[in-house]
Formats: C-alpha cells, sequence, structure tokens
C-alpha cells in the first residue's frame, strides 16, 4: 500500500541527520544568559523584575503583553544586570534580560525527579492554565502560545489532535531524540493536549526515515493504553518522507484528507496540531510544574567537527554553545539557525537561543554557492514543487513588477516560505528571496486595511449610539 503523504507538490532533498545518533546532552550552563521578551508570535511580555534582583530558575521575568503573548521565565539562578536592547541573531535590537549566573537555584514548586507522572488532571481549564503559567510556546518553528491555541474559538471544534514528529527538515534530529528518549514524556504530554481539547483521537506523526522512533513511540502508546481512558485514541502514523511534511497545512492534508483553505486555520477543519517538543513542554509544565526554559538544539554541518543534540538553557549565547563543541571550524561559511530549507542565515553568533531555536547548521562555502541566474526557461517545476499549489514563477514576474495588487490575487500571502521553487528552478532565480519579501510587503497591506476597515466599523457603530435619541 502507498505510504501517506500530502498531496500538492513537495521536494525530497537528502536528509543529511548525520547527528541522530548523537543522544540528548545537557549544556553546562553558561555564564550570563540574555533571556529575549519576545520569544513568541504576538506583542512582547512585560517584565516584573526589575534590575539587581534575585532570580531562580523558573521563576516568572515577564508577564504576556497580550492575549498571543507568553510567560518568560529564568532559565537560571543569579543576579539581573540588566533589561534592555541587544542585538539578536539577524542583528536587529531585541529587549532582552541580562543574568548573571550565581549557582543553580530552582524554584521549589518545581520537581525536577525523573519519576513518570501519568495521571492526568481532570480539568481541562485548569491544564490550559498551568501551560499558560508555564509559557509554553509551539516548538516546531511557529512559536505559537500554546495556550491560545487550545482554546478554539467558539463554533469551531476539534475532532483531532495531531502531534507533529515528521521533523522534515534535512539535518535536524533533535526532535528525533526527543521521541527516542523522552517518548513516554510526549506521549504523556499527548495524553494532557487530547484531554485539554475534549478530543477523542490524537494521531502522533512521524516520517518513515526514524523508523526507531516509530517503533518506540507505538510500544509507548500500547503499554500506556491501561494507564486510563486518556491514553486510548492516540495512533502512531508512519508518513512518507517528503519535504515539507511538517508544515502544518501539508500535515493535516496528510492524515486527514482535509485542506486548509487560504487564510483559514487548522481548526477550520476540525484539526490542532502541536510538535513532539511542545507535547513534551507540556508535559513538564503541567506534571512537574517546570516551566519552558530549554529546548533541545541540534548543532550539525558536515564541516563540524562534533555532532550534537543539546538541552540548552534559553538565552544561552550561541557563541557559547559553539564553543563547548570546539568553536567554529574553518571552512565554515555560513552559519544557520534551523535548517538549510527554512532556516535563518545568522548575522550575529553573539545572540542568544530563543524557545523556538532547534538547531545550529554550519554550511561550507561549497555548500552555500548558488548556480549563476539564468531566464527563467518555463519549465513549471516550480509551481510542481509549491506544497500551497501556487504558482512561483508567476509570483516573481509579479514581484519585479511591484504589482501588490496582483500577487494578493494570486495568494502570495499563502506562501509557507519553504523554499521548494528554489529548490527546483534549474535556473537558479532566487524565488524564494523575491516571493518572501512581496510577501511581507502583500501582508503589511492586507493588516492595514484590516485595521482600516475595523476603525471604519467602530466610528461608524459610534456615530450611530450618538445619533439615537436620548431617553431623557
Ligand atoms: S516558498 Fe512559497 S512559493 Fe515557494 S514553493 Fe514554498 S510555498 Fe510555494
Ligand atoms: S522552475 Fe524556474 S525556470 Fe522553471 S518555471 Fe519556475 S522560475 Fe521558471
Amino acid at each position: 500500500m502507498a505510504k501517506r503523504t500530502f498531496s500538492i507538490g513537495g521536494v525530497h532533498p537528502a536528509d543529511s541527520k548525520i547527528s541522530r545518533g548523537c543522544k540528548l546532552e545537557y549544556l553546562p550552563i553558561p555564564p550570563t544568559v540574555y533571556i529575549a521578551l519576545s520569544q513568541h508570535i504576538g506583542a512582547p511580555a512585560k517584565p516584573v523584575v526589575t534590575v539587581g534582583d534575585k532570580v531562580k530558575v523558573g521563576q516568572v521575568l515577564a508577564e504576556p503583553g497580550g492575549f498571543m503573548s507568553a510567560y518568560i521565565h529564568s532559565s537560571v539562578s543569579g543576579t539581573v544586570k540588566s533589561i534592555g536592547p541587544r542585538k539578536d541573531l539577524s542583528g536587529n535590537n531585541q529587549m532582552v534580560v541580562e543574568i548573571a549566573v550565581e549557582g543553580d537555584e530552582w524554584m521549589e514548586n518545581i520537581d525536577r525527579t525523573d519519576t513518570l507522572v501519568t495521571d492526568i488532571p481532570d480539568d481541562p481549564k485548569a491544564i490550559i492554565e498551568k501551560i499558560k503559567l508555564g509559557g509554553v510556546v509551539g516548538l516546531g518553528g511557529a512559536t505559537f502560545p500554546t495556550h491560545v491555541k487550545l482554546s478554539p474559538p467558539p463554533g469551531k471544534v476539534c475532532e483531532m489532535l495531531i502531534i507533529n514528529g515528521c521533523e522534515c527538515e534535512p539535518y535536524l534530529t533533535s526532535d528525533f531524540r526527543t521521541l527516542l528518549e523522552k517518548g513516554e514524556q510526549v506521549v504523556i504530554g499527548t495524553a494532557i493536549i487530547k484531554k485539554a481539547l475534549g478530543v477523542a483521537k490524537a494521531t502522533i506523526a512521524i516520517e518513515d526515515n526514524k523508523l526507531e522512533a516509530i517503533e518506540h513511540i507505538q510500544k509507548v502508546v500500547d503499554e500506556f493504553k491501561s494507564k486510563g481512558p486518556e491514553y486510548s485514541g492516540i495512533e502512531v502514523l508512519s508518513l512518507m518522507k517528503k519535504y515539507p511534511e511538517g508544515g502544518e497545512k501539508q500535515l493535516i492534508d496528510a492524515v486527514m484528507h482535509r485542506q486548509v483553505k487560504s487564510g483559514g486555520l487548522p481548526i477550520d477543519v476540525g484539526a490542532v496540531v502541536d510538535n513532539v517538543c511542545t507535547a513534551l513542554a507540556v508535559y513538564e509544565a503541567v506534571q512537574k510544574n517546570k516551566p519552558l526554559i530549554d529546548n533541545s538544539v541540534t548543532v550539525t554541518g558536515e564541516c563540524f567537527p562534533k555532532q550534537a543534540n543539546l538541552i540548552v538553557r534559553v538565552g544561552t549565547p550561541l557563541n557559547y554553545v559553539i564553543d563547548y563543541l570546539g568553536g567554529v571550524p574553518e571552512a565554515a561559511a555560513k552559519v544557520i539557525s534551523g535548517g538549510p530549507m527554512m532556516g535563518k542565515s545568522i548575522a550575529n553568533l553573539e545572540a542568544a537561543t530563543m524557545k523556538g531555536t532547534g538547531g545550529l547548521l554550519f554550511l561550507t562555502r561549497e555548500q552555500t554557492k548558488r548556480m549563476p541566474e539564468s531566464n527563467c526557461i518555463r519549465c513549471g517545476k516550480c509551481a510542481e514543487a509549491c506544497p500551497m499549489g501556487l504558482e512561483p514563477f508567476l509570483l516573481n514576474r509579479l514581484a519585479k513588477a511591484g504589482d501588490t495588487d496582483a500577487l494578493e490575487a494570486n495568494a502570495v500571502q499563502d506562501c509557507i516560505m519553504c523554499g521548494c521553487c528554489l529548490y527546483s528552478c534549474p535556473a537558479g532565480i532566487p524565488l524564494l528571496d523575491i516571493i518572501s519579501q512581496a510577501r511581507g510587503q502583500v501582508m503589511g497591506i492586507m493588516r492595514a486595511r484590516a485595521a482600516a476597515a475595523k476603525a471604519a466599523a467602530e466610528a461608524a457603530k459610534a456615530a450611530a449610539e450618538a445619533a439615537k435619541p436620548k431617553s431623557e
């Protein structure tokens, strides 16, 4: 029988998972951490500590700055040295809390033992509150606050929870190692999220290049069935390896055969998708009172002498991580945060890790070389590869002409910046760079239009209220 996968586009880059044999290892605590106040989509968190405060591991540093925002906790114990701007990995200023490390003293309510806690709290609202207080955000790249995702808007019903264990980006292996080494916690986290959503079915989806993980998680799921009703209805699904299987919309298509419409959300088709590391973070927040203060990071690349999957305290400077493994190799010409398809080039190695940092990839000059650009030969390979059903060659043309109306009409805003078009183009056209820039421009226009429409509706409502005859 043909293996399941998503139905539109996709490519098959070499998986290059050369760090797959590297067990999770705790990185020593650095002397100073720089914890960003904006580690999630939505408004930055508001600091509740001041310079000179003594803090412990797990203590709240900042509270959510809005609905779509998350708590930020200290990943170390020590003294707050400063709160102010610092350059992030792209070289842009971000507000951070700088903490000089002293010892490793944790908040007393955090359970640091290895004992597995399998009994799941009864009250979904209490679960979601604990997830919120734990500062849990999506660790598959989007950093969407998890408590918001688990509270669908009125009228929307979740029919299926999908736990994303695809890790389809080449080189990255921290999800794979988490499935192998913390599979029990991932399964408990899955059951907790299932309970919070009040949904009967959950699927842990893993690509078929991770057979050991599929076998291990299946074994855990089978064993845990006897532990309570929350553990029933969880299935493990092996998917055909194809990039970008881990994209939310692609994964829903592969698992549920449902398509999320342009501008729509997974919940519109009855799905909620969370990454395996998010399920682990949910387990730790709900069962162990441990907020999201560390995460696993793959450090890899053919030119990097020591591959690793490290558990890193949030706010650790990147150069501290790299120095621990021997420093930047001479042959490295580029360092990427994340994988080669969707990752970001790092301009500043003094930047610190964030909750969503999943990988550091070192590439040589040879590996980063792009073929010389030539004219489009209208081969259609980019459109064939696009998992969103877009026509990248057309978007490229419209972007060069600056035609934002036509770009919007041709759904540039649906681009998930997966890079499949760039990967497929025989003419070496930098489609991803051009399209992502155009996407940003069009999304800005769409946001401004929506804000203007909202303001006009509010003004009309206020005018109608004012025009009403007064009763006295
Ligand atoms: S980067 Fe955008 S346009 Fe290119 S293949 Fe991916 S979704 Fe399609
Ligand atoms: S893949 Fe490149 S050459 Fe082929 S149609 Fe697309 S843009 Fe043109």
